[in-house]
């Protein structure tokens, strides 16, 4: 999957992705991330990307020309998003929907923005949409151009061996968070794992998952469990049936 990334700041998101899971799909040739230095299409002496706002007022906004130049020169994978507090919101559902990009043998594109933002004419004539990571400010777009791009390649076949459950991962098809994990030692300053774990049962180990997993987005996220159209009566007796594991 072909991902472009233009920025005055490419060597950050270079950098991030150059680590871990998304440096070794880059080195397979799962993804190929191609970060693009809007300061290498401008053309004045000062090399400089922004300029005041129209109509006066707070900051800098970033020009037009080096960034129609950048892409233009590019010709990135479409959709490009431009980074954005005003985007629409970054989930899972969109992350599935970037990575099937892959099978049609595509990619996506995306515009950091920083300063107080963008000129107003490369939303409007340059970028396919945006894309906001949460109700939040950044300085620039650089890291949530990281977060997307790590969500979506993880979700690529192939980048994480078998460890991509579509189903029971937290946001998957379960609508559910994922169940509590552990791990060795069994008991740890007299924290016991819980003895079903041990058990050697893998038809009673998958209910008591679910169940958790039940309890868990019971607790802290019953938005999801309500957006999934509530528990079936079998779910109910397996919330019965596996109290939940204790929590703070
Ligand atoms: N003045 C703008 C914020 C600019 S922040 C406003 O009030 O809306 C500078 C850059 O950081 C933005 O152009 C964008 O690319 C990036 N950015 C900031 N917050 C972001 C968010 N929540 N999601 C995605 N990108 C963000």
């Amino acid at each position: 999957m072909r991902v472009d990334v233009f920025s005055i700041f490419p060597a950050l998101v270079d950098g991030f992705c150059s680590e871990s899971l998304l440096g070794k799909a880059r080195e397979n040739g799962l993804l190929d991330l191609r970060c693009h230095d809007l300061r290498e299409h401008t053309t004045d002496v000062h090399r400089s990307v922004d300029d005041a706002p129209f109509g006066g007022g707070a900051g800098m906004v970033m020009r037009a020309e080096p960034i129609f130049a950048s892409v233009e020169a590019a010709a990135p994978p479409r959709p490009l998003f431009l980074l954005s507090p005003g985007g629409r919101r970054f989930d899972q559902a969109m992350a599935r929907e970037l990575a099937a990009t892959h099978e049609t043998g595509g990619g996506f594109s995306l515009l950091c923005g920083r300063y107080e933002g963008v000129d107003h004419r490369v939303v409007e004539h340059l970028v396919d949409g945006e894309i906001s990571i949460g109700d939040v400010v950044l300085s620039g777009g650089e890291v949530a151009a990281c977060l997307v791009i790590e969500a979506v390649a993880r979700l690529i076949p192939g980048a994480m061996g078998n460890d991509v459950s579509p189903v029971t991962e937290s946001f998957g098809t379960s609508g559910l968070l994922e169940e509590p994990h552990y791990t060795r030692p069994a008991d740890f300053r007299g924290w016991a794992v819980p003895e079903i774990l041990r058990s050697g049962d893998h038809a009673r180990i998958e209910r008591w998952r679910l169940a958790q997993a039940l309890h868990r987005t019971l607790r802290v996220r019953p938005d999801l469990i309500d957006a999934r159209g509530g528990r079936s009566d079998q779910e109910e007796r397996l919330l019965e049936e596996f109290p939940a594991v204790p929590y703070p």
